[in-house]
């Protein structure tokens, strides 16, 4: 039995945690200005939710009804005219689990056994109703607190992919989602540091933040976007599914997502859910999780809904791959360009199935704004590939009290300086030894020439033992076998393997040798794009980069970059000893011939070459590279073993070529 003293308790820790949750509501939506990660919210919001299923008991209907767990902290704005709904805007329940769709699904089974699902990405962005009167465009509300959005019509009505006209003359709402595209926002936060302006938190703040300007020229030039996947009463225009719903809204012309799915039984749904979380990398919108629907709409009332949502769709998130640990102590370390980086270690702690030990802090004045020290209980966040990240302190300080900022090199020992903007350090001694060591380690590595055999270990013992202090006696390497056999852990075999694929480095492409270069702000894809000017290395050194200005991909930084780096002696002399040494590498990104033009190619199983031979034999005959099938695949190849992906296209009857069926399609 619970004393009355501990009941006190759980209540204050819930009402403390809805007020808590309840301004991040306000910060986010009326706001547009969030003040923690999704993650943190969904841990925390989560952490409400069971608290109060589990104390129910505790507390009246009256007060839990103003819960953020019950009902949307948003408000309609005074800067726009209030409209209320002809239908209230939900919010959608969420899932984080199979079970917990089993529960959605056991549901509807309550009152029809014969349905199925049609499944869509949660597109991260803001919701917008669309009211068409005879064919044309004539409100466009917010929405809002669901009851009561805000008339944004002059702003929507700039958005160029929204049509202003369509052929279907009946009355029609429509509902969908307004976004900002990953490359968009880039643009955008890239343009807003340009004019010294703060730059926005993320894509679906910067396009809810857009959307409610009153300035409508400033939607034109943010090219905000926008994606529709609900007609209001779909029954009255004759749609019977989510599926027909969604072809409805392509034929009159309206944007849909590409990504949907129609599926029977919860495997399929799982299958959507493992696929997405891969193809959610590479499109260029932010998700944040699906949407699971109920097809047949003739159930939607039936099913009806609670005050927040309805019962016919869930949303299904992905683990919020956040944890909570200790911050053992904070280290700073310095870059090939000379960057400081703040560190974590940790107290080590299991990310979604990988053992996190190390996560990034950025630079000082991200120590500064989450207010870290060692010692701090604190949350991490590991996604995909992503090198892990401190997000923040589980709970505030009071009091600042942040790790002091780091004024000398910890390897050089000079003092550091601060860039223009003041939000970076850098190290600016040339001969800084970790500045050489990181340059090497690049130069040889995957983004650089891709010498697999020179991996960090093999780079440190041969600087450790004086055999290598700059690029250039790596392709020397091959006069000191004597020296390297001296070493300890190297046999006459892998020495060998080591100059081979040195030596193979002559048979690249140019950009993999500029890229190693370290030119700065010169990354892999710039590196190809001034190949396919330069077209041979030596090049490099007497072709006149000041008339790249009127290319897109590149601006004055960036050529003052080349430039500045080009006239530096010491850069000078390493790219003439390179060519000297027969590595005067050339461009090869031409495509030899168009026969692949437009077609899509995904590849699986084992091959007779490998993976990145075919990947770069469909690229030069004008074929694109994917990762995974969907609809607008044109080819598998396929090699023995192939497992998944081969089912997949077999269903969505997509072509399956062999290795020799490829040769055959591009004249070999
Ligand atoms: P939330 O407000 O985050 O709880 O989630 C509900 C919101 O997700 C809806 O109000 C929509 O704005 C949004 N949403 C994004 N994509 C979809 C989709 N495909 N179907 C339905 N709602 C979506
Ligand atoms: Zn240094």
């Amino acid at each position: 039995m619970n004393s009355n003293n501990d009941i006190e308790k759980i209540r204050k820790e819930i009402f403390d945690l809805q007020a808590k949750i309840s301004a991040w509501d306000n910060a986010y939506y009326n706001l547009d200005s969030p003040e923690v990660p999704d993650e943190i919210y969904d841990v925390e919001f989560n952490k409400l939710k069971a608290l109060e299923e589990k104390y129910a008991s505790f507390f009246s209907d009256e007060e839990l009804k103003n819960s953020p767990t019950r009902k949307i902290n948003a408000l309609a704005s005074d800067l726009f005219k209030k409209v209320k709904h002809k239908r209230p805007m939900l919010s959608l329940n969420k899932a984080y689990s199979l079970d917990e769709i089993q529960k959605f699904i056991d549901n509807i089974k309550k009152i029809t056994s014969d349905f199925s699902f049609f499944i869509e990405p949660k597109i991260d962005g803001l919701s917008i109703s669309i009211i068409y009167e005879d064919g044309k465009l004539v409100r466009a509300i917010t929405r809002g607190d669901g009851i009561t959005g805000e008339d944004v019509t002059a702003n929507v009505v700039q958005m160029s992919c929204i049509p202003k006209t369509i052929e279907y003359k009946e009355s029609l709402e429509v509902r969908g989602e307004v976004y900002l595209a990953i490359s968009d926002f880039e643009k955008l936060n890239l343009k807003l540091g340009q004019e010294n302006k703060n730059k926005l938190a993320n894509p679906r703040n910067a396009a809810a933040g857009t959307l409610r300007q009153l300035n409508s020229q400033i939607i034109k030039e943010r090219n905000l976007s926008a994606f529709l996947y609900y007609v209001v009463d779909p029954l009255q225009h004759n749609i019977k599914t989510m599926q027909e719903e969604h072809e409805f809204l392509k034929t009159y012309g309206f944007p849909v997502t590409h990504e949907v799915q129609h599926a029977n039984t919860l495997q399929d749904i799982e299958e959507y859910i493992r696929n997405f979380k891969n193809q959610k990398l590479l499109i260029d919108y932010e998700t944040d999780g699906v949407v699971i629907k109920l097809n047949e709409v003739q159930y939607f009332d039936k099913l009806g809904s609670t005050a927040k949502f309805p019962h016919y769709a869930i949303a299904f998130k992905y683990e919020p791959n956040v944890e909570t640990t200790t911050i053992k102590r904070i280290y700073a370390t310095v870059g090939r360009t000379g960057l400081v980086t703040y560190n974590a270690e940790l107290e080590p702690v299991e990310i979604s199935g990988s053992l996190v030990s190390f996560a990034t802090l950025n630079n000082f004045q991200y120590i500064k704004d989450l207010n870290l020290n060692e010692n701090d209980l604190v949350y991490i966040k590991k996604a995909g590939e992503i090198i892990p990240c401190v997000i923040g302190l589980i709970s505030g300080k009071k009091e600042i009290d942040h790790f002091q900022k780091v004024e000398f090199c910890p390897y050089c020992h000079n003092k550091l300086v601060d860039s223009e903007t003041g939000l970076e350090q850098f190290c600016s001694n040339d001969q800084c030894p970790e500045i050489q060591r990181r340059k090497l380690i690049h130069f040889c590595s995957k983004d650089g020439l891709d010498i697999n055999t020179m991996g960090e270990r093999n780079i440190d013992l041969f600087l450790k033992n004086s055999l290598i202090s700059n690029p250039i006696d790596i392709f020397n390497l091959k006069n000191k076998k004597q020296d390297l056999l001296k070493l300890n852990r190297m046999g006459e075999k892998s020495i060998e393997n080591i100059l081979i694929s040195i030596d193979e480095c002559k048979n690249k492409p140019l950009y993999k040798m500029i890229s190693a270069l370290s030119i700065p702000l010169i990354g892999v894809k710039l590196a190809k794009f001034v190949a396919s000017k330069i077209k041979s290395l030596h090049n490099l050194l007497n072709y006149d980069f000041s008339q790249l200005i009127d290319y897109h991909e590149i601006g004055d930084k960036i050529i003052n970059s080349i430039i500045s780096w080009i006239s530096n002696d010491f850069n000078k002399k390493l790219v003439e000893d390179i060519i000297n040494l027969g590595y005067d590498l050339k461009d090869e990104n031409e495509s030899i011939t168009n026969l692949l033009e437009n077609k899509s190619f995904v590849i699986t199983g084992t091959l007779g070459h490998p993976r990145s031979y075919f990947e770069r034999l469909i690229e030069k005959n004008g074929g694109l590279i994917h990762s995974s099938i969907s609809s607008k695949t044109n080819y598998l190849l396929a090699g023995e073993n192939a497992g998944s992906k081969l089912q997949k296209a077999n269903k969505l009857n997509i072509t399956i070529i062999t290795e020799e069926d490829l040769f055959k399609m591009i004249g070999q």
